[in-house]
């Protein structure tokens, strides 16, 4: 393994420590216990469907492993009465004026940049990420519901359609709201992946039933008083907690329409409930995905965004990079300037800004990050940066790591790691770049490095992934949020952003108004008269380029 320490960068800023330096204590003084205390870990918490026990579960703050909440867990039954609410309160909202509806999200945007602060703290103590990273999904958050609230009326507003006949037929297609969304969402974005995702089902009219992963609950619930801070009504954002595969088939269960972000493997399960009960499922799933770095990228520029595009959220991120496609040309210039930069980067555990990487999770993403890496350097991999886990710092702390000599029979490979884990291959010609990013069942995100942005656009027009981010890692995409951002083949069904976004959560209905004379024979014509003037009548508008 490399010699970490020898490029370590002394700590700018207290509570980080650099990949190779030593640990610190938590940044600014202030700990996770002072920024969630249990009077609000008890405020928030009310906000939970759930009748039994308030303090059956615990969970733990990552950075130090300390308990950070007791928890209570819905039942079925419970899930059961989260819908009967949501699905009372549905109707009367449905029924406001969709301008309405948007000034909510564009209230929520402005309270939301407003009070970050909370919601960072929260963030940081549910994930252990970064607060950079935290961050991050303020930004996503703020983005979508700006775009929402300023798009909504025009991407829901009833629309003038070619009629059956010209003048005399009036077509409108109009959307209607699904009812009340199921909507299942992960750890690893949790202001993002719960309220981000439903600001689009609630301005077209819906209610949602909510069931966040336990471990960052206080996030969504936050989030959720925060929207009814600024006038959503209260039981249209149901929140029910438990365990997975018993909560989450039973959230699926009552829906009109289910949204789903977590694993390829669970994904598959929701989509199979959710068609027995012939209602429709937008998937967000897992991914491997791949950077190329062609031979005219800026290498300075590519291994910066390297660095955002492997590590952010400690490689916890659906669309971040686990596959470096490098040309052979340029592969040694930048692997030095790559490793030099990953090896710099803070680690830290603080409550502020200036670490540029945190903890992951839990000991579960420990464990897979940890296997997958040692399986492969046992196998014959060379590790050019990182490669350990780092306790020092804090029990699920890993190093940002990068892998040379990466072969198909290891893991990591082909299995998505979903930790700081990078591995590099090289190509000579663009063809086989291509073929290599396409090769696995995945197709979530992927990134192109070039000086010539028309090349870029050819190369990401070859790559069968949902977004394409040239000379970005991941953040011009997602970050583009009035286009569609979500995953081909495994990595899902559905789109998030955009106007696939918000329609999935609405049922299309066409209404036609017929005037003067029906489609059928009338005013004396027999059938075979209708058939006659008719066949004339569709000739007549090809001629006049009608129809
Ligand atoms: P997961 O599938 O284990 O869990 C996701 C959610 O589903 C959790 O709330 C969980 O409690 C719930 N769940 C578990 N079993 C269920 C079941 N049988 N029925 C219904 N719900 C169930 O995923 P995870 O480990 O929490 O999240 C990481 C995964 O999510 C990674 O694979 C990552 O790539 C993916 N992800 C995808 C996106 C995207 O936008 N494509 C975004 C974030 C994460």
């Amino acid at each position: 393994m490399s010699d970490l320490s020898a490029d370590a960068a002394a700590p700018e800023h207290p509570g980080t420590a650099p990949s190779g330096g030593n640990p610190a204590a938590p940044g600014g003084g202030r700990t996770v216990s002072s920024a969630v205390p249990p009077s609000l870990v008890a405020r928030l918490a009310a906000g939970i469907t759930a009748t039994g026990d308030p303090d059956l579960v615990e969970t733990v703050a990552p950075l130090t492993g300390e308990r950070l909440a007791g928890l209570p867990q819905s039942s079925t039954a419970d899930v059961e009465v989260a819908y009967e609410l949501a699905r009372r309160a549905q109707p009367g909202w449905a029924a406001l004026p969709v301008r309405r509806r948007a000034a909510v999200l564009l209230r929520f945007h402005d309270l939301l940049l407003k009070r970050q602060d909370e919601v960072l703290d929260l963030v940081q103590a549910e994930t252990g990420k970064a607060r950079l990273h935290a961050f991050e999904e303020v930004l996503a958050v703020a983005m979508a519901a700006r775009h929402y609230g300023r798009a909504a009326h025009g991407y829901l507003r009833d629309k003038r359609r070619g009629g059956a006949l010209p003048v005399l037929t009036h077509a409108v297609e109009a959307r209607r709201p699904k009812g009340v969304i199921g909507h299942i969402s992960p750890w690893n974005y949790p202001l993002e992946l719960s309220v981000g995702d439903a600001l689009p089902a609630f301005v077209a009219g819906n209610a949602v039933v909510n069931k966040p992963d336990t471990q960052t609950a206080l996030t969504a619930l936050w989030a959720r008083e925060l929207l009814i801070e600024a006038g959503l009504p209260a039981d249209l954002w149901q929140i029910v907690i438990g365990d997975g595969p018993v909560v989450g088939p039973a959230v699926v269960e009552h829906a009109d329409y289910v949204s789903f972000t977590g694993s390829t493997r669970t994904g598959r399960d929701v989509a199979q409930r959710a068609a027995a009960r012939l209602v429709g499922a937008s998937l967000e799933l897992g991914g491997k995905n791949a950077m190329l770095v062609l031979s005219d990228a800026d290498l300075d520029a590519a291994a910066a965004g390297a660095v955002r595009a492997c590590f952010s959220s400690a490689g916890q991120l659906c669309i971040s990079i686990e596959r470096l496609l490098v040309h052979r040309s340029v592969a040694d210039d930048f692997l030095e300037r790559f490793a030099a930069r990953t090896r710099a980067l803070r680690l830290g555990g603080g409550l502020a800004y200036g670490a540029d990487m945190g903890s992951l999770v839990s000991v579960r993403q420990l464990d897979t990050t940890t296997r997958h890496v040692e399986e492969a350097v046992k196998a014959g991999a060379t590790v050019l940066a990182g490669g350990r886990a780092r306790p020092d710092l804090g029990p699920y702390f890993f190093e940002p790591t990068i892998l040379d000599g990466v072969t198909p029979e290891m893991a990591v490979c082909s299995e998505e790691t979903f930790g700081p884990v990078v591995s590099v291959y090289r190509f000579d010609t663009e063809d086989e770049a291509v073929a290599a990013a396409n090769s696995t069942p995945y197709g979530l995100n992927s990134s192109v490095w070039t000086r010539d942005h028309r090349r870029g656009r050819a190369v990401a027009a070859r790559l069968r992934t949902g977004t394409v981010n040239v000379n970005e890692a991941y953040a011009a995409t997602y970050g583009s949020v009035a286009a569609p951002m979500g995953g081909m083949g495994d990595s899902g069904l559905g789109r998030r952003h955009g106007a696939e976004g918000i329609l999935r959560f609405t049922e299309a209905q066409t209404i036609a108004t017929q005037r003067m004379m029906p489609i059928a024979p009338s005013f004396g014509l027999d059938d075979e008269r209708f058939a006659a003037v008719m066949t004339s009548g569709l000739r007549a508008l090809k001629a006049l380029r009608f129809k």
